[in-house]
């Protein structure tokens, strides 16, 4: 039996593999009831790295309060999004490279795989305040508000975060999304794309992300994750 903090290491080592590692950079952060805090990964370490003594506890005002460490300086997106959303408890920052690139080319993003259905719904938010590192809480705020109640948002020039009741929703949102924007640059190649579920079939497809099918997808992602750290 794996507690919450045990599924926060899984999270990482399975968006590590699934190529949201950006070096030492993007985490995932955990929402710890007792404290009103959050757990997140030490900076200094990969995702494939990360382990139980790698991760730090914040307070929501960022102070550390379990754990060793530096903690890394966009703690505020966390701290800010957990503040916005009572209903959320995890959050996934990554640079991830097709929602980068996808992401500059200020286009809408279509539904033009089952992937895209969490986001096109008409389209993903884009946060354009800043493509700096958002280390203020006045920046993690600004992108929460941006983020709304979507499931994920795109900040051009920098990367993707994305947010959930759970780990297994919040982690696969990342995928997705990525893979959405990495499908649409395809078609976007090929001189497409020119077929997209509309507003309505989009509506209707959203019963097949129900919170069990993402928990089954992100349970293949730890599996797949376990199996390459043999
Ligand atoms: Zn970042």
């Amino acid at each position: 039996m794996t507690d919450g903090v045990d599924q926060l290491v899984e999270a990482y080592h399975a968006l590590g593999n699934a190529g949201h590692g950006d070096l030492v950079w993007g985490h995932i952060a955990l929402r710890d009831g007792s404290t009103g805090g959050f757990w997140m990964k030490a900076a200094g370490w990969g995702f494939e790295e990360v382990t139980r003594d790698r991760l730090v506890l914040l307070s929501s005002e960022g102070s550390v309060l379990a754990g060793k460490g530096p903690r890394h300086v966009e703690w505020p997106i966390h701290a800010e999004i957990l503040r916005a959303r009572p209903e959320v408890s995890a959050v996934v920052h990554t640079h991830a490279g097709a929602a980068v690139v996808f992401a500059s080319l200020a286009t809408p993003l279509r539904a033009i795989s089952h992937d895209g259905v969490p986001f096109a719904t008409p389209d993903v938010p884009r946060f354009t305040d800043t493509a700096d590192l958002i280390r203020s809480s006045d920046l993690g705020a600004g992108l929460a508000a941006t983020l709304a109640d979507a499931n994920g948002v795109l900040i051009p020039g920098h990367g993707l975060v994305t947010a959930s009741a759970t780990l297994a929703e919040a982690a696969m949102y990342a995928v997705l999304l990525d893979r959405a924007c990495a499908n649409q640059l395809r078609a976007l190649q090929a001189g497409g794309p020119l077929l997209w579920s509309d507003a309505s079939e989009v509506a209707a497809k959203q019963a097949m992300w129900t919170p069990a099918s993402l928990a089954s997808g992100f349970d293949y992602l730890v599996r797949r994750a376990h199996e390459s750290r043999r």
